[in-house]
């Protein structure tokens, strides 16, 4: 499966997620809360492959999983652009201080594993919509 298509796959779950929530009458800070991790291993096991293993994508305590896939997170299987003759298969849109990249093989990688900017409530909150797409594009914007 290409990161596109996954990415696609994803969307779908979450809307499908909000969209019943929404139905139960959940506000967006409640909508917010039931996607913290704990909660989402419990309820939502489809979401995502780490859940059943009982790990986490960042060694932290408080996790929110609303904005999975990271909206700022750039990536293509085919490359972002060759600079120097280096080929960028990611990058952050928002250049994230915590974030950095690695390079291997003529390749240069994104490593977000520094980064918890878009597990945060308060960033979750700031950055809210129900629809995950429609934050993606605003951060196209930034
Ligand atoms: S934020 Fe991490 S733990 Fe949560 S769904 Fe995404 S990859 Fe899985």
């Amino acid at each position: 499966m290409n990161y596109k298509t996954w990415l696609l796959s994803h969307t779908k779950k979450h809307r499908e997620i909000v969209g019943r929530l929404k139905a139960k009458g959940f506000s967006d800070e409640m909508v917010i809360d039931y996607f913290e991790y704990e909660n989402m291993r419990k309820n939502e096991a489809e979401f995502c492959l780490l859940y059943s293993e009982g790990k986490k994508c960042h060694d932290i305590n408080y996790l929110n999983c609303y904005l999975c896939a990271c909206p700022s997170f750039r990536f293509s299987d085919n490359g972002l652009k060759t600079e120097d003759g280096i080929t960028v298969y990611s990058e952050c849109a928002l250049s994230s201080k915590n974030g950095s990249q690695y390079e291997h093989a003529n390749t240069l990688h994104q490593d977000c594993s520094g980064c918890d900017i878009p597990h945060k409530k308060e960033y979750i909150s700031k950055n809210f919509d129900l629809d995950w797409l429609k934050i993606m594009e605003r951060c196209e914007k930034h």
